[in-house]
């Protein structure tokens, strides 16, 4: 899958720690597509605060994402590609 694929699902991963110690707000828009889709806007915003780059986001995880295919947990790659760039590319 290669390290940049797995950074990235370690990010998703700690989306969820941070969910299990209540770190992280449920009331936000993101939380429509459940605690999944909170995990990876919060891989997005976790990648670009720990200086991941821009284009290994672009060129090696988001086209791996984007194949997934949705569950009764996990929303289709499509919206999982959406949700992980809304939280890269979020500015205050
Ligand atoms: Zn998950």
């Amino acid at each position: 899958m290669g390290k940049p694929m797995g950074t990235a699902i370690l990010a998703h991963e700690l989306g969820h720690v941070c969910q299990g110690y209540r770190l992280l707000p449920i009331d936000a828009a993101y939380m429509q597509y459940g605690l999944e889709g909170q995990a990876d806007y919060f891989a997005g915003r976790l990648l670009a605060a720990s200086g991941f780059p821009q284009a290994a986001l672009e060129n090696h995880v988001l086209p791996i994402l984007a194949q997934a295919q949705g569950d009764s947990t996990h929303a289709p790659g499509p919206i999982r590609v959406m949700l992980t760039k809304a939280g890269y590319y979020w500015h205050p």
